[in-house]
């Protein structure tokens, strides 16, 4: 790395689309984002947005076989804003992966043994840890010297202790098959957590928090004087709150159920319970701008999800103030969490007894930075923390690589 290379490129590769930021850590702007979808199809798109010279939005379509094509043409449209991967400012490509396991409990430097080691993982994130090696073989080889590191989604969590880790099935058949609460979002736990400890004017090791990251997928997390103790998703991302296909907390029997009465294969049942349950299960929506636009229509359905939304919310609300024993902050974000006023006022609703209450004023105020909306004189800031998972990754990537 050169003295004035300070360029991270962040990727997220799913299996069909690959995400992407060029950041300049020099003052953590964004020089260009963009996002490869339908990668495989004949209609395969790319929008590329310049940041930097502030050029207009620019589409592409038309087919790109993988993520080598992809790649590649995201390499084309930075290098036409003379952003191009071989520019020796960049520094180093960041990349998320979704499960490290137990091994990866910090940002790490891909070689060929790392790669080996996510691809261990694979039983473990069948839907997601192969895109995210494809992602990195594709760029370690369009830059084989450049340092290339992986962010996982799971690093945050590696802290939690093991009874919050374990779930309670016989040792020996979790330990052979590495069954146990992982927990994802990692990445957002991490950057809202601290920065909800700097509105609080406070160092992350002084407070307490409970994080909800409200996104399509959603979850919690119980986080003591910085450190991960306790999360709501598990050994997949299918455990704990309500989201918007999937289930979340639900009796392990009624997949027995499903199988032996209703007659539902593995695959159903495993489609049933990620990509039709939840919100959209429920109420046909999973969008929460449409299920409060039905509500104030008299939409009972969208008002039952909602409720069934709301309750899981205040169900881990009250497990984690129990398991931090003190709660200084609550934080809300991502996409519902950060936009959905209503969600955070019903969530809160009715817990004073836990000091915690909303400030109508407050809440309905529309911003992009991290702002308290609990009352001045509120025991527990309530507050919501717009999350920033790029920047986290960038953040991370090139703390290692300039280390
Ligand atoms: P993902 O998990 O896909 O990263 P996001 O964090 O982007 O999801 O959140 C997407 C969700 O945020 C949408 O499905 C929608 O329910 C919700 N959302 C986005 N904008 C608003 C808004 N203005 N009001 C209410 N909900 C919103």
């Amino acid at each position: 790395m050169t003295a004035t290379a300070t360029r991270v490129l962040v990727l997220n590769s799913g299996s069909s689309s690959l995400k992407y930021q060029l950041l300049d850590m020099h003052d953590a702007s964004r020089l260009a984002v963009g996002l490869v979808e339908r990668i495989g199809e004949e209609t395969s798109r790319l929008v590329h947005t310049p940041l930097a010279t502030g050029g207009a939005k620019r589409e592409t379509e038309g087919a790109m076989a993988d993520h080598d094509a992809a790649l590649k043409a995201v390499a084309a449209e930075l290098a036409a804003d003379g952003l191009g991967l071989d520019s020796p400012q960049l520094a180093a490509i960041g990349h998320r992966v979704v499960h490290g396991g137990l091994k990866f409990t910090a940002p790490t430097v891909i070689d060929d043994a790392v790669l080996t080691e996510i691809e261990r993982l694979v039983p473990v994130a069948p839907l997601h840890n192969p895109a995210n090696i494809t992602g990195i073989r594709t760029a370690r080889a369009l830059r084989p010297d450049l340092p290339q590191v992986a962010v996982f989604d799971t690093a945050f969590h590696t802290t939690m202790p093991e009874y919050a880790a374990r779930y309670a099935i016989d040792v020996a058949t979790a330990d052979a098959h590495r069954i146990r609460r992982y927990g994802f979002h990692g990445t957002s736990h991490a950057y809202v957590s601290r920065k909800t400890a700097a509105l609080l004017g406070k160092d992350p090791s002084e407070v307490n928090v409970i994080v909800l990251h409200l996104g399509n997928g959603a979850s919690a997390s119980a986080v003591a004087g910085g450190r991960c103790v306790d999360t709501s998703m598990g050994l997949t991302p299918l455990e704990g709150l309500v989201m918007g296909t999937r289930s979340g907390d639900i009796d392990p029997a009624v997949t027995f159920h499903l199988k032996r009465v209703a007659g539902m294969s593995e695959d159903e049942v495993d489609e049933l319970l990620n990509k039709k349950s939840g919100l959209i299960g429920l109420c046909g929506d999973n969008d929460m701008r449409e299920i409060r636009r039905r509500i104030d229509e008299g939409d009972d359905r969208a008002k039952l999800a909602f409720d069934i939304y709301i309750h899981r919310l205040k169900k881990y609300l009250g497990a984690y103030t129990a398991v931090l024993g003190r709660v200084d902050a609550v934080a809300f974000t991502a996409g519902v969490g950060e936009n959905a006023a209503p969600v955070r006022e019903a969530a809160i609703a009715g817990l004073a007894e836990m000091g915690m209450s909303v400030d109508a004023d407050r809440n309905a105020v529309r911003s992009d930075e991290p702002r308290l909306i609990s009352p001045e004189d509120s025991r527990v800031a309530v507050a919501v923390v717009p999350t920033d998972e790029e920047l986290e990754i960038a953040q991370q990537t090139y703390a290692l690589v300039s280390a």
